[in-house]
């Protein structure tokens, strides 16, 4: 096992990995930027190293100060968390040029991950259904119009290196595809410097459902089941679900059987997350993470099985302490993604937490590095926490969540909180009736 593991990250995520180290009995190292020097991964880990201005471009995405950091403490691995460098191969790369163990899959799998259009061929190949779209990247308008054709509109362009949500555009007839590929073009040139575009299908109403899956390197695959994340604002998740309360065992058996055995032949490493959208009984792959996701814990919550433990287990060459027999679905869990932004207007507010009050007792977790008297800084994403339950099924999750959210207080700065209360009232959520739309929609109306 590792002696000693750096956290590359920030916030909760840096917590719940420096948790899981130390479960293992593995020393930590955290970083941060001059804007973190207070703040609570710092503040717990055993070592910490400052990487340089709040500026994530000079801190938690600068390479060489990271690398250095982990030299001078003599960390044996590095974990990446979510967003940051976690799906970044080239830093993959260079920590294992360290002889520095990169707790996450090979560089070649997220450089094939990252890419969409290598991603679909990639997992196409392994036997992973695709939303039907164009063979790969679109050279100019006219295979545009022919691809479009074939899978019949409205079609959405999606730039190969995209990611939230950017370099995505509708056209819902033949007369807006030149414009749409443009734009999608243009967006994904400044975004991502690569311009390469392609087609799908567009899906009108689906489901985001996403399987959580896990390999070793002896061979052994789990997939531990989906989570439904298809309440979104911007295509960005706010509250997820696991399980879905739409799919019916038969889909959910079907479905893991193929991501489970496609990712035993892609020969993946670590944690991954398959994401689909599910529209009349079908799933779509739109795309695979490969890294920890934010929403891990409610799989953790309904299988009891600490997934950070186990990436960390196998990234050290261990088996998997379990098997897929072993994977029993128990009860129901959902995740509030709780912001430091105004409930109506989503407006990021950072500033002080003055007081704050943990909400607790049986079923509840709340996985956060925030405190009475932090600071939250204005350089970084506006999540402060993520409030999860559990109950034995769905209306007691509901039940539960709601005492909750009213048992949590939040003093100094906006948060989503009040949103969460609202949407606990709303008949389609009360029924788990839902579609990746459904939640803006109701922004718009409310
Ligand atoms: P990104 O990497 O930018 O997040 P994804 O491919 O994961 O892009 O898609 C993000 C979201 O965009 C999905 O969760 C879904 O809401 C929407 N989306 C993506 N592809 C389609 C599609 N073919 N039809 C309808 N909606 C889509």
């Amino acid at each position: 096992m590792f002696e000693k593991v750096l956290i590359a990250n920030r916030g909760e995520i840096a917590l719940r990995i420096h948790r899981a180290c130390k479960e293992l009995g593995i020393s930590t190292v955290a970083v941060h930027s001059t804007a973190d020097a207070d703040a609570m991964h710092v503040r717990l880990a055993d070592e910490s190293v400052c990487l340089g201005p709040p500026s994530p471009t000079e801190s938690y995405l600068n390479i060489p100060a990271i690398i250095s950091a982990a030299e001078i403490t003599g960390a044996d691995a590095i974990h990446p968390g979510y967003g940051f460098l976690s799906e970044n191969a080239r830093f993959a790369e260079i920590v294992k040029a360290h002889n520095i163990t990169f707790i996450g899959p090979t560089a070649e799998h997220i450089r094939v991950m990252g890419d969409k259009i290598a991603a679909k061929e990639a997992v196409g190949s392994v036997g992973i259904p695709l939303v039907p779209g164009s063979k790969g990247a679109l050279a100019d308008i006219k295979q545009a119009y022919a691809a479009a054709e074939e899978i019949g509109y409205p079609v959405l362009v999606k730039a190969a290196s995209g990611g939230g949500g950017r370099g995505m555009k509708l056209s819902p007839t033949k007369a807006d595809l030149a414009e749409a590929m443009n734009t999608a073009q243009s967006e994904a040139k400044s975004a991502f410097g690569d311009d390469n575009v392609y087609l799908e299908k567009y899906l009108g109403r689906p489901r985001h459902i996403e399987i959580q899956i896990i390999a070793d390197a002896h061979g052994n695959v789990a997939q531990l089941g989906e989570r439904d994340c298809s309440l979104q604002r911007r295509h960005q998740k706010v509250l997820e679900e696991a399980l879905s309360p739409a799919l019916t065992p038969e889909d959910r058996a079907e479905i893991g059987k193929i991501a489970r055995e496609a990712i035993a032949n892609l020969g993946y490493l670590g944690v991954g997350t398959i994401e689909f959208l599910w529209e009349d009984g079908k799933f779509y792959f739109i795309e695979m993470n490969t890294r920890l996701q934010v929403e891990h814990p409610i799989t953790e919550q309904v299988t009891n099985i600490d997934l950070v433990r186990e990436q960390i287990r196998v990234a050290a060459g261990h088996a998997l302490s379990f098997s897929q027999d072993d994977i029993k679905f128990q009860g129901h869990a959902i995740e509030c993604r709780i912001n430091a932004e105004d409930p109506k207007t989503f407006r990021p507010s950072p500033g002080d937490i003055t007081y704050f009050h943990a909400p607790g007792g049986p079923g509840v977790r709340f996985d956060s590095a925030i405190y009475s008297g932090y600071r939250i800084p204005p350089f970084y994403d506006s999540m402060i926490g993520k409030l999860i339950v559990w109950g034995d099924d769905r209306p007691h999750c509901l039940a539960r969540l709601k005492r909750a959210l009213q048992e949590m207080a939040l003093v100094g700065v906006d948060t989503t909180l009040p949103l969460f209360l609202d949407l606990l009232e709303q008949p389609d959520f009360q029924r788990g009736d839902y579609h990746i739309h459904w939640l803006e929609d109701w922004l718009a109306e409310k």
